[in-house]
């Protein structure tokens, strides 16, 4: 019997196109609860209309009639702190979009359970990094939640996968290595998981976050749109009207495809009509390229850890967009094996999610929970196990050019938790203070780090020598939040990092009611296992710099002698945030056709005096000015700077000219 205090797991599936929501029954079986118009998959779509703002189905209708007042993908802007829309004067960032959707899924939750969700997992995609974690959290309380957790959506399909076949009904082999496949419609999500008696752990996840049946959608329309165009003179991607008629069409005969060999398509625009038949051949032609990634992609998953097929178990495809048969004949094709298609595409990362709850529920007191005590024991036995799918690390300065490259002390695909310790040393005499920036790998080989704060240690007691020793510690916890300290050990000075970034932050979002959800290093509740790459505690000694250190990179710290660096890959150069350009009323529905860039992080530094994310100098410690001069120094210190100092890296290095100033 439900009474308000009751618990339900409630997971929900926050998707680029389409989010659903779900709860386990008190027998610990998923199910899908729909929404207030009897739906159980809601699009993602949001139509602001005066002072009313309207989620779903209707929403997606109105973006024909009203496109510049519709808002849909939001998801891939999630983290970006430049993106908005405006609507009636209103701006909407991807936080209050995301969080309307959630509110208009908890809403018809509320309607069936006859309670208030208070509590939920939302997944996120594998790859989702720290501040696009962040902002979904605070999506979710914004629409109502007080308690948030998330999920890698590929666990969480792996997680349907292996309790709604193997734990309640018959037992699944007790060790899998299981391929999750995840094409939704704006993310393609690879994962390899390693099931193993009770315990789901990720092995390895990686990749497109800007590849899905989105694109598909995009190669479709610019078929069609060509052919309008060159047999009439008019396109009707000029019209706005037009263009969404076209686009919603294109989703329907894309989706008639999966199913029939043939389908056709009807394009009206300035008062011509026209209709196109298509058949499956012609649209495998049309999307080659696109599933030539995903088999890129892969394969590349696969050689990266050293694995071949002889080594997945099972093939899991999910997401919707794995319904089109070309991508299932792929898979099958480079497989070689049949694909676990049991799943729904729809459902199970949502389903997996509501599992993942009762996990977490399973572990709480009995009397809140709604799931019977058989469910409670069976869901107590479940582990799972994240990787974290980006390169967490600090900057260093590069002596050579002067530029500071991502140096990473947790690669991706590390299990969660976990956590990295390593020594650095200072690198000029009488240096006052170390300044942080955190930063994880980008998406991809080739994009930028994106920085996510900072952690400041000062006040260093006067004449340290060069090379002083100080110890950083990074942690990623079990949901990939990261946590930073930072030691200086000749007066056992420390930082911890509180990446607060205020111009995310909304109403109503309190550091009191975030403290489970936000980084927090004071949250360190079970502390993992640290691996170090330092000399043991008790080695504090005046270390003098390696020798392997000054033949290859030099920094603001250098490591630590005995301190194992990290590798450091080659820096590439820092793409410019993308401008704040709030779309206007005219442009409030240009929906993303493309990529977005990765989200650049405006910091905001907890510490006093050091609310700039800028070099220091190497001479006096303090921070240089925005043209890499230090005001404390001379003029031409920012020429001087780069001299190399006794013992640090760069001193058995020639001076380079420097083509560009010490960039942030
Ligand atoms: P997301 O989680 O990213 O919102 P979903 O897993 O819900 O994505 O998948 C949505 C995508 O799946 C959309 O691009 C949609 O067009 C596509 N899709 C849904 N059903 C079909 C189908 N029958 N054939 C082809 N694509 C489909
Ligand atoms: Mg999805």
């Amino acid at each position: 019997m439900a009474t308000k205090k009751t618990t339900y797991a409630v997971g929900i599936d926050l998707g680029t196109t389409y989010s659903c929501i779900s709860y386990l029954t008190p027998q610990g079986q998923p199910q899908t609860l729909p929404n207030t118009e009897g739906e159980l998959s809601t699009p993602s779509v949001v139509f602001i209309d005066g002072s009313e703002t309207i989620v779903g189905t209707e929403a997606l209708r109105n973006s024909v009639t009203h496109p510049e007042q519709v808002i849909s993908h939001a998801k891939r802007f999630i983290g970006d702190p430049n993106k908005c829309w405006v609507i009636g004067g209103k701006v909407y960032n991807p936080v209050d979009v995301s969080s309307a959707i959630v509110r208009k899924l908890l809403d018809g939750a509320q309607e069936f359970l006859g309670v208030p969700v208070t509590r939920a997992v939302i997944t996120v995609p594998a790859q989702f990094s720290e501040i696009q974690r962040q902002q979904t959290v605070e999506a979710g309380r914004k629409a109502g939640l007080t308690h948030v957790d998330i999920i890698n959506e590929p666990v969480a399909a792996a997680l349907c996968h292996v309790l709604s076949e193997g734990m309640w009904f018959a037992e699944l082999a007790n060790e899998q290595t299981i391929m999750v496949f995840d094409l939704g419609g704006g993310t393609f999500d690879l994962s390899l998981v390693k099931y193993n008696k009770n315990e789901v752990r990720v092995k390895a996840s990686g990749g497109d976050l800007h590849l899905g049946g989105l694109d598909w959608n995009l190669a479709l329309e610019k078929y069609i749109c060509d052919q309008f165009a060159s047999e009439t003179g008019l396109d009707p991607r000029l019209d706005r009207e037009s263009l969404q008629a076209v686009t919603l069409e294109v989703e329907q005969v894309k989706r008639a495809l999966s199913v029939r060999p043939k389908a056709s398509v009807m394009v009206q625009h300035a008062g011509r009509r026209k209709t196109y038949g298509l058949d499956r051949h012609r649209f495998e032609e049309l999307t080659r390229q696109l599933v030539q990634r995903t088999q890129d992609i892969t394969l590349g998953m696969l050689k990266a850890n050293k694995l071949g097929w002889a080594h997945v178990d099972t093939v899991l495809v999910t997401g919707g967009a794995s319904r089109m048969p070309m991508v299932r004949d792929m898979l099958k094709r480079v497989s070689g094996t049949t694909l676990n298609t049991s799943l729904s595409p729809d459902q199970s990362i949502c389903h997996g999610a509501a599992y993942y709850a009762g996990m977490l529920l399973s572990g709480q007191s009995l009397e809140k929970s709604s799931l019977n005590k058989e469910a409670t024991a069976k869901l107590s036995q479940m582990k799972q196990q994240s990787v974290n799918a980006r390169g967490l690390g600090i900057l260093v300065r590069d002596m050579e050019s002067q530029r500071r490259v991502p140096h990473f002390l947790i690669p991706a695909n590390s299990p969660l938790p976990i956590a990295f310790r390593q020594r650095f040393g200072t690198v000029v005499p009488n240096q006052k203070r170390v300044h942080l920036h955190i930063v994880e790998s980008g998406t991809s080989d080739t994009d930028p780090p994106v920085e996510l704060g900072a952690c400041v240690v000062d006040d260093f007691p006067s004449r340290l020598p060069v090379g002083s020793p100080i110890e950083v510690t990074i942690r990623y916890d079990e949901q990939a939040r990261v946590h930073v300290e930072a030691r200086e050990l000749v007066s056992g000075k420390s930082a911890r990092t509180t990446i607060v970034r205020k111009e995310n932050v909304t109403q109503g979002f309190t550091e009191e009611g975030a403290s489970a959800d936000l980084v927090s290093a004071e949250a360190d509740v079970a502390a993992p296992k640290v691996r170090t790459a330092g000399p043991s505690q008790s080695g504090i000694q005046q270390p003098s710099v390696p020798p392997a250190a000054r033949a290859t990179k030099a920094s603001t710290f250098v490591p630590h002698p005995s301190g194992k660096p990290a590798e450091t890959p080659p820096s590439t150069p820092r793409k410019q945030p993308t401008p704040n350009r709030p779309a206007g009323p005219a442009k409030a529905a240009e929906q993303p056709r493309r990529a977005a860039a990765p989200p650049r992080v405006k910091m905001t530094i907890p510490l006093e005096e050091a609310d700039r994310p800028i070099p220091l100098c190497n001479h006096c410690g303090e921070p240089l000015d925005t043209r890499g001069r230090c005001p404390a120094c001379l003029p031409g210190a920012t020429q001087r700077k780069s001299r190399p100092q006794a013992g640090t890296a760069a001193s058995s290095q020639p001076r380079k000219t420097r083509k560009r100033p010490p960039g942030n």
